[in-house]
């Protein structure tokens, strides 16, 4: 058999591409992290990762779900593989002391707000332009299509399905198997995995309660929604506690709860956003109906002149990694990187819209789902990992800034490098 030697060849192949790309990549991380856009704002930072993905030789398809980017390389006959990285920052001040630290702003309806790239997108669309680097590199070493997807407005979760929506599937390819990744704070160079059931799907739902307002001595002539809002926060935690099973992982937070504007006036309506998370879809569209019914029956108890209003801001499904997938994309990272540079991924309560690309009915593309393994890299330095205190990956993360913090920098060299090779070799492991 010939397949041991090829492996250990396309290995330092790998990362004899990587580490000629790995400049110009480094330099392209760069320019994303200093001039970070809002979710579908993505103009400057598309531009750019279109242009380098057909200085490649891709054919690039510009603009496709507002501002995504299709980059497809054929190459004779075989399987379609699609590599997703996304594009969009977050409204944080950049508190990394980085020289390529991003002072930008952005002027919202909510006024100015600061920007930075404080979940690593601008680390996973340069990976996907590193890879697509080395797989131009290594044409002869593989057949089959390439896919490259950079996707706009992962956080605000609508990214994904605005580019289902344009036809991706349709216009462009449809995939056999889709890849993805996301930094994490574990140690750089390490990448981890996890089958099934990997990250929560996610609803942030806007509550309107209407009352009667007036004064604040004359209760008897108003309707009070501060009251009906009182008795929904409390009375919604009975979800959690009596209806779902004790087995299953159910978070309800009403994270913003907002009424009135001084103490002797009862105001005319109050206002809730409540974020729900778990790992099932069923499950989860249960809890989202137990809520309306709750916040109804409490508007209805606490006699409100008109019914409630209800509102998603935004949504995602559950992230369930293929099983099979993982283990065949597992084994190729373990070949590459070495068993010690692999860990099972604990699974994480954040959520993702990736799961919309593979999931046929969620995803509005019709037919059979299509399997997708997102894994993770790690993204703290060795030196700092090892001073961290814990035993287990998920124990030294829970002292480790997360994404979203504004010190949070996952851009070190060696994840890069980890990034972009974790890429390739994902995706060599179908095509190769
Ligand atoms: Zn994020
Ligand atoms: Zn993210």
């Amino acid at each position: 058999m010939t397949i041991h030697p090829q492996r250990i060849d396309l290995k330092e192949a790998i990362g004899a591409q990587t580490g000629a790309a790995f400049e110009t990549v480094q330099a392209l991380y760069r320019q994303l992290h200093q001039y970070p856009e809002l979710p579908f704002q993505e103009h400057e930072t598309s531009a750019r990762l279109a242009e380098a993905l057909e200085a490649l030789g891709y054919e690039v398809a510009r603009g496709v779900g507002g501002t995504g980017v299709v980059a497809l390389l054929h190459n004779g006959e075989g399987p379609t593989v699609m590599l997703r990285g996304d594009m969009d920052a977050l409204p944080i001040k950049e508190d990394t002391g980085l020289d390529y630290a991003s002072t930008r702003t952005a002027e919202t309806e909510s006024g100015t707000v600061p920007l930075m790239h404080a979940c690593g997108h601008d680390l996973h669309s340069s990976c996907v332009v590193g890879a697509a680097a080395v797989m131009a590199g290594l044409k002869d070493q593989w057949s089959g299509t390439l896919m490259l997807i950079c996707q706009p407005a992962e956080e605000i979760f609508g990214g994904a399905r605005a580019m289902l929506e344009d036809g991706l599937f349709e216009r462009f390819a449809r995939p056999d198997i889709i890849l993805g990744q996301h930094n994490m704070p574990a140690q750089a160079g390490t990448v981890g995995h996890r089958a099934g059931s990997a990250m929560a799907a996610c609803t942030n739902l806007a509550v309107t309660i209407h009352g009667a307002g007036g004064h604040g001595s004359m209760p008897a002539q108003t309707v009070d929604p501060v009251v009906i809002a009182a008795h929904v926060v409390t009375r919604l935690q009975t979800i959690v506690s009596r209806e779902v099973p004790p087995e299953e992982t159910v978070v309800v937070t009403v994270g913003k709860l907002h009424a009135g504007t001084q103490a002797n006036i009862i105001p005319h309506s109050a206002e809730l956003e409540i974020n729900i998370r778990s790992f099932d879809d069923a499950l989860h569209r249960q809890v989202v109906a137990s809520i309306e019914r709750i916040v109804r029956a409490e508007c209805e108890a606490g006699r409100a002149p008109t019914p409630p209003e209800f509102r998603v801001l935004n949504e995602t499904i559950a992230l369930h990694n293929d099983a099979t997938a993982v283990t065949h994309v597992r084994r190729a990272h373990g070949e590459h990187f070495g068993e010690t540079s692999l860990y099972d991924m604990p699974r994480l309560n954040g959520s993702e819209d990736f799961p919309y690309f593979g999931n046929a009915e969620a995803g509005g593309f019709g037919g059979e789902d299509i399997p997708y393994v997102y894994w993770f890299i790690g993204a703290t330095p060795a030196e700092r990992w090892q001073t961290t205190p814990g035993g287990s990956v998920a124990e030294k993360m829970r002292h480790l800034e997360m994404p979203h913090s504004p010190y949070y920098f996952p851009g070190n060299p060696v994840t890069l490098r980890t990034g972009i090779e974790a890429m390739a070799v994902g995706v060599l492991a179908y095509l190769g």
